[in-house]
Parts: structure tokens; C-alpha cells; sequence
């Protein structure tokens, strides 16, 4: 596995917002939808493009153009769905799939409850959404659902991640066909699961407590 921390000083500046517990829901999701556009453009420095010849007013030339197959945007229910927007804004022509994941409090095990994959992956490039990379359970158990599917290379993009999540993502997956993107790296877990400093939890951050 392959991590990228992406500390731009923009990326810190609105991450700080972010973490604050004076952050109203609506302005969370503006930070995040924010954060996203930027983690990501990091996170598809490398992705495949084709080139394509493009008349101007005045000349012709090469560009560029997204490959064949298109890439997969995968948010994780239901804290991902709040960095849909920013991704897609970016990926017009990526299609979208979805995983609901959802933690067990007590054991801190996340269990699948909504799988909306296509089948075959076969040669896509996937970026999942999951703002907090935590323990690191459900992203090993969405990224083993994509490569089972044949995709090639997946690229989480995570607002903060824990460094426990990290080892345990490096130990599932050796191979650098698997990334994590994030904008910072936090000092540890708490007992219950919760990255420390953090934000709190993510999905009531972003639409109200449940
Ligand atoms: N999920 C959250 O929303 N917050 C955390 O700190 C950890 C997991």
C-alpha cells in the first residue's frame, strides 16, 4: 500500500475548520466538499488517460482524455456520500457504485449492509470515499470486494486517517496497486474506535446525529 499525505497548507487550513466542534453541519459539508476536490487532485495525479488530438482556433494538438474503462467512484455509506459531489464534479464521466458499511460499537467490526458493485472490474481504476480511515476494518473489507472484482487499482481518499488504519491496510495489501490519500495523519485510536484528535463522528457531523 501506497499512502500519500497530502498537508498542503489549504488542506490543513480547512481540515482545521473541519475538526472543530463549533462546525456547523452545513458548514462541514462545504469543508468537506472542499477537502475532496483537493485531496483529489492528488489522488488522480497518476490516473490513465489517452491521447486525443483537439482542433483550436488556431492549430491542432495532442491532449488528453480519460481511458477506457472509465473510473468507478465508490463512497462508503454513509459518510462517503458527503464527498460524492466534489468527486464527481471532477470525474463527470466516472460511473458510481456503493458500499453501506456499518460498525458494530462494541466490537468495532464493520459488517456490509448495502452492495451496489458492478460485477466485473476488470481493468477499472476505483477511488473509494470514506472520510475516516480508522481501524482500517471496512476499508479492508471494500478494497478485497473491488480487487475480487477485478479492479486493478484502488485509491482510497480519506479526510484523516488513523495510524493503526494505515498498518493495517499496508499488512492486507503489500502491493502498491493499493493508495490511500489523506490530508492528515492523527496520533492514535481511543477505546472506542474514535480517531483522536479527529473530528468526532463524521457521518453526524455531516448530517445530524441519529
Ligand atoms: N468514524 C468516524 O466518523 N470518526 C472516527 O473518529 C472514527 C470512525
Amino acid at each position: 500500500m501506497r499512502t500519500l499525505l497530502a498537508d498542503h497548507p489549504l488542506v490543513t487550513h480547512k481540515l482545521t475548520l473541519l475538526r472543530s466542534e463549533d462546525t456547523d453541519s452545513a458548514t462541514f459539508r462545504r469543508l468537506t466538499d472542499e477537502l475532496v476536490t483537493l485531496l483529489a487532485y492528488e489522488a488522480t495525479r497518476d490516473i490513465r488517460v489517452a491521447p486525443v488530438s483537439v482542433t483550436t482556433p488556431v492549430g491542432v494538438t495532442t491532449g488528453a482524455s480519460l481511458a477506457d474503462p472509465k473510473p468507478l467512484i465508490v463512497p462508503v455509506l454513509r459518510a462517503g456520500i458527503g464527498m460524492l459531489d466534489g468527486m464527481t464534479r471532477l470525474l463527470p464521466s466516472a460511473s458510481v457504485g456503493f458500499v453501506g458499511m456499518v460498525r458494530d460499537e462494541e466490537s468495532l467490526v464493520a459488517a456490509t449492509y448495502a452492495n451496489r458493485l458492478p460485477t466485473d472490474l476488470t481493468g477499472r481504476e476505483v477511488f473509494v470515499l470514506d472520510p475516516m480511515l480508522a481501524t482500517g476494518g471496512t476499508l479492508v473489507t471494500v478494497v478485497n470486494m473491488l480487487l475480487d472484482r477485478g479492479a486493478t487499482e484502488v485509491t482510497a481518499i480519506c479526510l484523516l486517517a488513523a495510524p493503526e488504519g494505515l498498518a493495517k491496510i499496508d499488512d492486507a495489501f503489500p502491493g502498491d496497486n493499493v493508495r490511500v490519500v489523506t490530508g492528515a495523519v492523527d496520533d492514535r485510536l481511543n477505546d472506542k474506535g474514535y480517531i483522536v484528535p479527529g473530528l468526532g463522528d463524521a457521518g453526524d457531523r455531516l448530517f445530524g446525529e441519529i
